[in-house]
């Protein structure tokens, strides 16, 4: 009789147990995998969707310590457009050290920002297609090419394994001698958009269209976009940096070719373009975002000063862009529902 008891209790305990272990399970996978974010979450974590976004502006990488230049900080030359490797380095450490996480700039454009529930986003460009952005040593033996690892990709690339949760990619701007490295110009073109990096359009010869007619505009423009649609057709972003941040306003004659035209009957069309800039950019959520006129962040330094890196990261503290970790979701502070674009695709939440 006792045995058979504790048979009959084992049943009903293996059944039982078995019904209501696994039944609560799945509900509870189920609330984890929709579960909502709470005020809580947002206040913790700041969120703030409406927050601005830093686009770096890159030219030259140079492999030089600091005090190897006449100039401050990691400035190689006057104005700093051209920068020492180890400040580059210090610039990727102090990006990941205080959250931000990089993301494409034709995503940003699109309104695609994934990065996690807290996080910011960065965007990373370079202009002029200089040979250290990607300098190529030689190849091996299947054909790759060897990139320098003190070249800016071959930088990035150190990063991508030191911080797998980095995101690493950038987009960089080529005139017509590409990466000026003839002999391997194709071959970097296709590794670069092959490994998560963006190729877009600074004009055939650096113009500045402020002193160029329409036809000139037309081929600038029309061409670049012809020689990457040979070599990576469809693989390539149709933004433009615009050489020396001109025209420098929006009515200008010439910024309609620079949207669209037809060059040798192949038309094209430009969703986006990008000044030479001081400061981050609004939110592409934002009423206000205009992608045909994106500011940027010069990549240099000035004691503080002047929008250089550090002036504009202490104002980013508090003006950043701040995910909600969610892309189907737009999160903002009740108080700015005004500034939101009218039709913004995605589902709002404000707190
Ligand atoms: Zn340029």
């Amino acid at each position: 009789m006792k045995k058979f008891l504790i048979i009959i209790i084992c049943l009903i305990s293996i059944v039982g147990c078995g019904k209501k272990e696994v039944v609560p399970n799945i509900e509870k996978d189920k609330e984890e995998e929709t579960k909502e974010l709470t005020v809580e979450d947002y206040e913790n974590n700041k969120v703030d969707e409406l927050g601005e976004v830093p686009i770096m502006m890159y030219h030259g990488i140079h492999n030089k310590k600091n005090d190897e230049t006449d100039y401050i900080g990691g400035n190689v030359d006057k104005d700093g457009y051209q920068r020492t490797s180890e400040a580059f380095i210090n610039d990727l450490e102090m990006f990941y050290k205080n959250n931000y996480r990089m993301i494409r700039l034709t995503d940003y454009v699109d309104g695609k920002i994934d990065v996690q529930l807290g996080k910011s986003p960065i965007i990373l460009t370079f202009d002029d297609g200089l040979e250290n952005n990607i300098k190529v040593t030689g190849l091996d033996a299947d054909g790759n090419i060897i990139i320098d690892p003190n070249s800016a990709v071959g930088i990035l690339e150190s990063f991508k394994e030191k911080y797998p949760d980095y995101n690493v990619t950038a987009t960089f701007f080529v005139n017509g001698g590409l990466f000026n490295q003839p002999e391997y110009n194709e071959k970097i073109i296709k590794w670069l958009v092959n490994n998560g990096y963006d190729i877009g359009n600074h004009t055939y010869t650096h113009v500045d269209f402020s002193k160029a007619s329409g036809d000139e505009s037309i081929k600038e423009i029309g061409k670049i976009y012809s020689i990457l649609d040979d070599i990576i057709p469809n693989k390539y972003v149709n933004i433009v940096a615009l050489p020396f941040g001109s025209p420098y306003n929006l009515e200008h004659e010439n910024m309609k070719y620079i949207y669209e035209s037809t060059y040798e009957s192949k038309t094209y069309k430009t969703k986006s373009a990008l000044r030479v800039g001081w400061k981050s950019e609004s939110s592409p959520f934002n009423k206000d975002f205009n992608p045909m006129f994106l500011k940027r962040i010069r990549a240099y330094d000035n004691n503080g000063e002047e929008f250089d890196i550090q002036m504009n990261f202490k104002l980013l503290e508090n003006t950043k862009y701040i995910s909600d970790g969610d892309t189907s979701t737009i999160t903002i502070k009740k108080e700015d529902k005004n500034l939101l674009k009218s039709s913004p695709n995605l589902k709002v939440v404000t707190y």
